[in-house]
């Protein structure tokens, strides 16, 4: 068995820094005191060097910067708490109950983060001389904008890891795919009338129902691959504009959720959407969303809502070499992928380093009431990301 096993002691004191987390709210661009914590924790471990860039994410190193390095990228962020009545406990509380401790972002994905945060400090002590460097990341934003404050890390921060391994809950199963994600506007134009002669007008809702049923349609046309899945396109809201209730809809728009599986682009999902609008002789267009986030450090960045789909081979070093580190720690894991988007949409497919997923935690508790982690899972993902620093980096 691996000398990366946790000591007691060394699960306690994860377990208490979980536990801060979770205690500590961070909704997205409001991190500032999580963010401070894990600050604490790293410098307390005694990592090599640990600083926060002008978005506010928190690197820490460990290990020479002349050789390669493996950066663990997790996320501080958490969506809002939804019906706090409905949990078993506050969400903030971090109670722990058969096991598991609940609360928001135990999952999704503090758990993860005090797991790299442990597993880089583990391996320092257990390995005698490191080749690289170990990259803790902790970026914030990531629910509304995946990947922005990552993209700032890399392009300013400069940055260049070798590999990447997105701490995101997969249950303790290697993730070497991730789907995309394209969010666009459909906005249909219409003319205003008096409703009691449409003939008048132009009825933008009607025109829209066409849009909906030829979009239908194609939902079930997409690419498919075997392993990821096919791709989906959702319409998921939808509002119409006119002077009045008595009046003719002017305007009609239209909010597409887009997932794009292997071989699917941006371009392609918008061709799709335009190529229905002129089967349907609609006036109307279709615009792939950017929106303005606002950082906890006060930045304002620019996201536009597109990540494109990712896939590493089943026999990448990478992707065995996380394989092996999780058996040698006692783990049973497969390869799998995920469904949702994550920081991995930068590094994969923009900064094209090769990653991988791994991290504790069921990634259908995402989101959820009562959301929670198993603490052997967290013990055991700090203790595999340990194995894999001693793989890839061990002398
Ligand atoms: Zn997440």
């Amino acid at each position: 068995m691996s000398t990366c096993l946790l000591t007691e002691a060394e699960r306690q004191s994860l377990l208490r820094f979980l536990q801060a987390l979770v205690k500590t709210p961070s909704p997205s661009g409001q991190e500032d005191q999580v963010a401070a914590l894990i600050l604490e924790e790293m410098r307390r471990l005694g990592y090599d060097e640990v600083w926060m860039d002008r978005a506010g994410s928190v690197v820490g190193r460990i290990g020479p910067t002349s050789g390669p390095a493996l950066m663990f990228n997790s996320h501080m962020d958490t969506v809002a708490v939804t019906d706090a009545s409905s949990w078993i406990a506050d969400p903030f509380d971090a109670v722990i109950r058969d096991g598991c401790l609940y609360g928001l972002g135990a999952c999704d994905m503090k758990a993860g983060l005090a797991a790299t945060v442990y597993g880089a400090a583990v391996a320092a002590r257990r390995c005698s001389s490191l080749s690289g460097s170990i990259l803790v990341a902790c970026v914030g934003l990531e629910e509304p904008s995946e990947g922005t404050c990552t993209r700032l890390l890399f392009e300013e921060g400069q940055l260049s890891p070798a590999w990447v391994v997105i701490a995101e809950p997969s249950n303790l199963n290697v993730v070497r795919a991730q789907r995309g994600h394209v969010e666009m506007t459909l906005s249909v134009e219409g003319r205003s009338a008096h409703s009691s002669a449409p003939e008048l007008g132009e009825n933008a809702i009607y025109a829209a129902a066409r849009l909906v049923f030829g979009l239908e349609l194609l939902s079930g046309q997409l690419g498919d691959d075997h392993f990821m899945g096919s791709g989906v396109l959702t319409v998921t809201d939808i509002r119409s504009h006119a002077v009045s209730q008595n009046a003719i809809p002017d305007r009609c728009e239209m909010f597409l959720d887009r997932r794009l599986t292997v071989g699917e682009t941006e371009a392609m999902a918008l061709l799709e959407v335009q190529r229905v609008i002129a089967r349907e002789a609609v006036r109307a267009e279709v615009r792939v969303i950017e929106q303005e986030v606002t950082t906890h450090t006060g930045q304002v960045l620019t996201a536009r809502r597109v990540s494109l789909p990712w896939i590493l081979d089943e026999r990448h070093s990478l992707v065995q070499a996380m394989l092996k580190a999780a058996k040698a720690v006692g783990l049973r894991p497969s390869t799998t992928h995920w469904h949702f988007a994550t920081e991995g949409a930068y590094t994969a497919t923009v900064a094209r380093v090769p990653t991988i997923g791994f991290g504790p935690g069921d990634p259908t508790l995402l989101h959820c009431c009562n959301e929670r982690v198993e603490l052997k899972q967290v013990y055991a993902a700090a203790s595999a990301y340990a194995a894999l620093v001693e793989r890839l980096l061990g002398s």
